[in-house]
Order: C-alpha cells, then structure tokens, then sequence
C-alpha cells in the first residue's frame, strides 16, 4: 500500500531542519516511484544547510538508496515491485547535443524540476520520489547492501573523474585531499592498478587512506610534498594527479609537477572563484591536460552500482555515522565536521 502522506526533511532556513509531513508524489507517464530507504549528505547538502547555493526552505538530498515502490500502467520499464535501487536525483534532458554524445553530465537542456508540497528540491532527503525510470538503476547481486549503495553517486562522480585521468596499469597517480572524494578515489585508483599516493595534512585521512590502499602518504605540512613527489616518481612527476581540495595556490602548483602528457583533473569546485596564473608554453612543450570533472554521467552512475551491487568495492570504512530521520540536524552539523565522512540518515518508508 502506498500512503498518501510521508515525511520530509525540510531545511527551513540557514543552520536548521524540519521533518514535515508532505504528500507523496505521484507518478506520472514513464515514472516510477521509489520507497527510499538511506540518503547521505554531500558537499552540496551541506552549502545548502549553511544558507548557501539555493533558495530556502528546500527539500534536499541526493545520495540515496531504496526500492521500487509502484509502477503505473503507463510507464513501460524492467523493473519490478520490491527491486533494490539507486536513483540518479540530478535530471539530464536526454535532447540535447551533450546528452546524445554520452556527455549527459554537461547537459544544457532544460531540466525537470521536483516540487514538494510548494517547496523545491532534489528530494533524496523524502520517503519517496517519483522519478523517470530510465533514472533508476537497480542493483545487481542477491543480498542489496542499501547503505553502501547510497554511496552510488559520490563514486559515480570520481569514476566519471578517473575517466578523465585516464590511469594505466603502473602509472603512478596523486590524489590531493583525503576527504571522502579523495578516499574514494583512492578505492577506485588501487582498482585501476596505479601506484596511489594521497597527499593530507591530517594523520587520521592518512591512515584510513593506507589502510583502503594507498601506497604512499605525504602530510604537505611536516614534509616538502612536492620534493616528496618527485623522488617518488624519479623525479619525472606523477602521470595524474586528482586534485579534490578547495585550494587555488596549489591548484596551480600540481600543473608544474605533472609528468609530460600527465593529466591533472580538478574534481571539486572553488569557493570563492577565482583565477590561478597559467604559462601556455608549459603546455605547449609538455602536452600535459589540464581538465576537469563535473557531476557523474549515466555511464559512470551505472559503473558504480555495479561496483557496489556486486561488492568489488568496500566503501564501509568511508561511512562514519547514521542517524534517523528525526535526529537530521545533528547529522548535518556532524557532516559538517573534519572527523566524518560520509553521514547517512534513515529515511524509515512509512505505510508498509
Ligand atoms: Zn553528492
Ligand atoms: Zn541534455
């Protein structure tokens, strides 16, 4: 039975949330709806709580996890009643140039937007969505592990940025940052058969990163980490680096140290934007690529549910607590602190 009524965390204004009740979405044409079970707090939750990025009051979440709920006649898909799944919240149009290329992250469509009783949001952070069904992946394997699949669209976004680092068998790779997305990165790095050396400041960063599988660690404060690098690397430099913290000085500091055709990925944004002086000629005489990675695709989003579904990859040591949904504003303010990961909350499906 679907109810008609569940309940959502609702940031009303800055530093605070609400559990509402609300009306449960309805379906339309080719939607399904989703009974979700787990949604993480991001980077982006997280501007969002400080009064940041979006209008308030908003619905948010987008790193969830659940199963299929109720599929209306009209929506012609493979999925079933009680399947286990992810769903990719953030719409692309599907029409567009970058869309139709595979570049669906880049799309420049127009965009579906959810509504919630008056209120906007992604909508992770409900006990149901209603969501186009080419959005839903379910999950291979038998015995679903729902809360690690939560972790499906942060590990979707670093496959989509490995792909831009373009790592080979040997290479050696610097991951800067040890916060979740560096630490997953390094997961997905040690898969791809690349020497990994993280580069954090933070002792504690640096030892769940050794213990997940990265070779090398170099705390930039006690040690020179460029020298450090160098003689890693027999003084040619790294073959990548993913550079994951928000720090514009050293965001152009890794363009010298790359190796020559080495490509530097800026995965994360910068807050507040600004610019970084840059030599053509170092580009020029060293073919090194510089590029970015920006949200996942729905290649990278299908990856990672594999990864996950099938247990190739163990995210556990990367979630550090989990609250219910009553207790969500503890959990943004743990979020929000250096000692956690990733925080996830429970999103109890009522009616059932
Ligand atoms: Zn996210
Ligand atoms: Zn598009």
């Amino acid at each position: 039975m679907i109810p008609n009524k569940m309940k959502a965390i609702v940031i009303p204004r800055a530093g605070t949330t609400e559990v509402r009740e609300m009306s449960v979405p309805v379906p339309g044409d080719g939607e399904v709806l989703i009974r979700l079970r787990h949604c993480m707090i991001c980077t982006w939750e997280q501007r969002i709580f400080k009064g940041e990025d979006v209008a308030l009051p908003f619905v948010p979440g987008h790193e969830v996890s659940g199963e299929v709920a109720y599929i209306p006649e009209s929506t012609v898909c493979d999925l079933k009643v009680g399947d286990p799944c992810v769903v990719k919240t953030f719409d692309s149009c599907g029409q567009c140039e970058f869309c139709r290329r595979g570049m669906d992250n880049l799309c420049k469509g127009k965009k579906k937007k959810r509504i919630y009783d008056g209120i906007p949001g992604s909508g992770g952070m409900a006990e149901y969505i209603a969501i186009s069904s080419d959005r839903i992946f379910k999950l291979p394997g038998r015995n679903a592990d729902l809360e690690a699949a939560a972790f499906s669209e942060p590990l979707a976004c670093c496959l989509h940025s490995m792909e831009q680092a373009q790592l080979s068998f040997g290479e050696d790779v610097v991951i800067v940052g040890g916060g979740i997305m560096g630490q997953l990165h390094v997961l997905l790095a040690k898969l791809s058969g690349a020497r990994v050396i993280l580069v954090e400041p933070d002792e504690r960063r640096r030892g769940v990163a050794l213990s997940i599988g990265a070779h090398d660690v170099i705390d930039p404060v006690g040690e020179d980490a460029e020298a450090e690098i160098l003689k890693l690397t027999d003084s040619r430099g790294p073959h990548a680096v993913i550079f994951t913290v928000n720090n514009l000085k050293l965001a152009g500091d890794y363009i010298k140290i790359l190796a020559n055709k080495g490509r530097l990925v800026y995965y994360g944004s910068f807050h507040p934007k600004n610019d970084i002086p840059f030599s053509p000629n170092e580009i020029h005489y060293s073919e090194k690529v510089i590029t970015g990675s920006y949200s996942p695709t729905v290649k990278a989003f299908w990856q990672a549910t594999q990864l996950l579904g099938k247990n190739l990859i163990d995210v556990h040591p990367l979630l550090s607590e989990k609250y219910d949904m009553a207790d969500a504003e503890t959990a943004f303010n743990r979020a929000l602190s250096m000692e956690t990961f990733r925080v996830l909350i429970h999103l109890n499906g009522s009616g059932d």
